[in-house]
């Protein structure tokens, strides 16, 4: 069971992940894209360090937390990434209102609903060489896991190796979706970078879990 306690050094450890990895998503993302995705996603994680803390400290419902960091993806982000980040957020939100815990099911419910809403807002699906190839995945792997009874810390670790094959997917295939799609057959060899962002946050959360020992 976890509290805010985790939630917060959830997302403070994936914003130090995502701003670690800032040239590497943009390098990603000028493969195939804009090269913006890094510059993206480092916005956004300043944002959340300097005022999720305050704002977790005032509010107990985890659910107002992700809703929060939700409108923060949509208001901070821009570009693709932030509707559809915000999109997760907030669909994920929904069915933890008024929890101030959280189980292992609650959490691969919110993991389940914030990816069927960006396939929603993004009109997209998996094996289109997005965030979906990792999202999809993760989240069938961790769903396959709480069933097996494990712990929160092997269900996210489950679904960070799950985005990590997924990740690697995406080299393989050709974008249909997103400004990747424009450039074709030439997307095939590189790998997408909203799905590495997705991998980054599951590796946070798996690590913090661990650090945390959670159950
Ligand atoms: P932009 O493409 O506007 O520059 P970013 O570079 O921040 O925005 O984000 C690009 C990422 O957004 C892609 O790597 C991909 O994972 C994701 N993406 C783009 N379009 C879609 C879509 N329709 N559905 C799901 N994910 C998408
Ligand atoms: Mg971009």
């Amino acid at each position: 069971m976890t509290g805010k306690e985790f939630m917060l050094a959830a997302f403070e450890a994936i914003s130090h992940n995502i701003i670690e990895h800032e040239e590497y998503l943009n390098h990603l993302d000028n493969a195939i894209g804009d090269g913006d995705h890094g510059t993206n996603m480092a916005r956004f994680s300043h944002i959340i360090l300097k005022d999720l803390p305050e704002f977790s400290a005032a509010h107990d419902d985890l659910g107002e937390i992700m809703h929060h960091v939700g409108m923060r993806c949509i208001t901070e982000i821009g570009g693709s990434a932030g509707p559809l980040f915000g999109k997760f957020f907030l669909q994920a939100s929904l069915s933890n209102k008024n929890n101030t815990f959280m189980e292992a099911a609650n959490w691969v419910l919110a993991f389940e609903e914030g990816t069927m809403g960006v396939a929603q807002i993004g009109q997209s699906t998996e094996g289109e060489k997005t965030m979906l190839d990792a999202l999809f995945p993760a989240s069938r792997a961790m769903q396959e896991t709480l069933e097996e009874g494990k712990s929160l810390p092997e269900i996210f670790l489950a679904g960070a190796e799950a985005a990590e094959k997924g990740v690697e997917f995406t080299k393989t295939i050709q974008a249909s979706k997103g400004r990747a799609a424009y450039i074709g057959q030439r997307s095939i060899g590189h790998q997408d970078p909203g799905a590495t962002t997705v991998m980054l946050m599951l590796q946070s959360m798996h690590k913090t879990a661990v650090d945390m020992h959670v159950e």
